[in-house]
């Protein structure tokens, strides 16, 4: 059941999950605003006044030794808010009146009787010297007895006012002196109301806001997702001319790039894929086609049956065999089912065995392959694979090794490295091809030439097995001047070669 509740908000849009985010947020600010603005303004608003009669006493309470200075300072600090106050001297648990600063007005301190007045001087003593209590006013003046009101006038007088009153004892040079500060203040009770009825109505005009901005925000921000979702879908449908592009905020626009980028890649392996079939198809029925074309010769016309054709018959069936192993292998290698077995062994002497197969092609074809080296480096590495690096890339060199027909192979040794160059003289590598030769079923010479008949796999598998030795390979070439493809491996200690058990 929660599971449910939680999957349907998710799948909330992003408009509603703005406008309810909006809302909320909303309601907790107009919330806030509600309880410092309406709820709390009445207590803030006394807080005021008290901190106001706080400060009139603390400065009366300088100066209440010298009762001129204490009436001059009381005129001036009491008049703003019109505090009414009477400072009294206590002697022989007596108290006489020192100053009294009177306005006009309704004030419970005007008509205290003694006893109350003791009463508030206990409470000041009571706690600490400071006392202060909130009172409704009574309207002294409206009752018919003008100079003491009973409380039931005091109770059937509209509460329109209130009133603090604050005591503060002081003792000084041996003496104790009150200070009875009385102020009167009209309560914001109709502030307040009229500050409710404003509240609802900015209350309504936020909120239509929120709903508002909640419906331009998710416009901006969803369209952009929305188009990118329809263009994604004809990208899934396989048309990879769809474009991304969008000018709004920069997360939808680096996710479009992305996209684009995704889109554009995706276009380039469904290309790559496209060719292999084509490529795989040609090279598959090119010796199909030969073996065919001469098992009919040998079959139907006397005396064809000569080695030489049988040869070529061998020589197709040979190809056919290098082309699905190739594609085997490079599967299994990309896969990872194919384990790598790490053998100390001698990588010169596996060069020099490796360019013994090309004797054929030297003696016959002309090419002139050579081997420099200074003295034997052992490796630790597969043996195996490390020979099909090797020889794919000589094939290659002689595949594309031009007119002079020279291919160089060197093994330099820095540091505890050796490196292995394969340089050719033929055409070299355009630059745009570069990034792209080390691809899958890449080939430059997009038109099938019979003498260079490769496969557009060699250098994948290549670079899949010197990946998997963590290998530091490359290639580096200019377009007439040929190409020197390389790669290095860490030579092995010769301590560890008495263990070897290829050489
Ligand atoms: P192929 O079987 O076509 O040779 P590879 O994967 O071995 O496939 O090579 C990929 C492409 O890289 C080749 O088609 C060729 O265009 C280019 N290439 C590889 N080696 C050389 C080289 N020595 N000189 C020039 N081009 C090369």
């Amino acid at each position: 059941m929660k599971s449910k509740v939680k999957k349907e908000i998710k799948s909330f849009s992003i408009k509603s999950k703005l406008l309810i985010f909006l809302a909320v947020f909303t309601a907790f600010i107009l919330i806030v605003v509600w309880l410092f603005q309406v709820f709390l303004l009445d207590a803030f608003y006394e807080r005021i006044k008290l901190s106001e009669m706080y400060e009139a006493s603390a400065e009366m309470a300088n100066v209440i030794t010298d009762t001129e200075k204490l009436k001059s300072v009381a005129e001036d600090v009491l008049s703003g808010s019109m505090i009414f106050s009477k400072v009294y001297k206590v002697k022989d648990s007596k108290a006489f009146l020192v100053m009294s600063q009177d306005w006009v007005g309704d004030y419970f301190l005007k008509h205290a009787s003694g006893d109350e007045l003791t009463a508030l001087f206990e409470s000041a003593m009571n706690n600490g010297g400071v006392y202060h209590e909130r009172k409704t006013v009574g309207n002294y003046y409206g009752s018919e007895d003008k100079s003491k009101p009973n409380d039931s006038d005091r109770v059937t007088i509209a509460e329109r006012q209130k009133e603090i009153i604050y005591v503060r004892l002081i003792k000084e040079s041996g003496e104790l002196y009150i200070i009875m500060l009385n102020m009167v203040y009209t309560p914001l009770n109709s502030t307040v109301q009229t500050l409710n009825l404003q509240f609802v109505w900015i209350a309504g005009i936020v909120l239509a806001g929120a709903v508002l901005f909640a419906g331009i925000m998710s416009y901006y921000i969803s369209s952009p997702l929305v188009r990118m979702n329809e263009s994604a879908k004809k990208l899934a449908q396989g048309n990879y001319d769809v474009d991304f592009s969008n000018d709004s905020f920069r997360e939808a626009r680096e996710l479009a790039e992305t996209l684009n980028y995704a889109s554009s890649e995706l276009s380039k392996v469904d290309k790559l894929q496209k060719d292999l079939i084509a490529n795989i198809s040609h090279d598959l029925r090119t010796p199909l086609t030969m073996i065919t074309g001469y098992g009919e010769v040998m079959r139907d016309i006397p005396g064809e049956n000569t080695p030489e054709n049988i040869q070529v018959i061998i020589d197709e069936s040979t190809r056919l065999n290098e082309l699905v192993s190739d594609l085997l292998d490079l599967s299994k290698i990309q896969l990872g089912s194919i384990k790598f077995e790490k053998n100390i062994f001698n990588l010169t002497k596996t060069v020099k065995e490796t360019l013994q197969r090309y004797k054929k092609l030297t003696e016959h074809d002309g090419f002139v392959i050579d081997f420099i080296s200074e003295g034997d480096v052992y490796v630790s590495a597969d043996r195996t694979r490390i020979l099909q690096v090797m020889y794919n890339l000589i094939n290659n060199a002689v595949n594309y090794s031009g007119n002079d027909k020279r291919v160089m192979v060197t093994q330099t040794v820095t540091n505890n490295t050796v490196k292995i160059s394969v340089k050719d003289n033929g055409d070299g590598i355009a630059s745009e091809d570069l990034p792209m030769i080390w691809d899958r079923y890449y080939k430059v010479d997009r038109v099938h030439r019979r003498a260079i008949a490769g496969t557009g796999l060699g250098l994948s598998i290549v670079k899949a097995i010197l990946e998997a030795h963590n290998s530091i390979y490359g290639v580096e070439t200019a377009l007439g001047y040929g190409s020197t493809f390389w790669f290095e491996l860490p030579i092995c200690p010769v301590d560890d070669v008495s263990n070897d058990q290829t050489v």
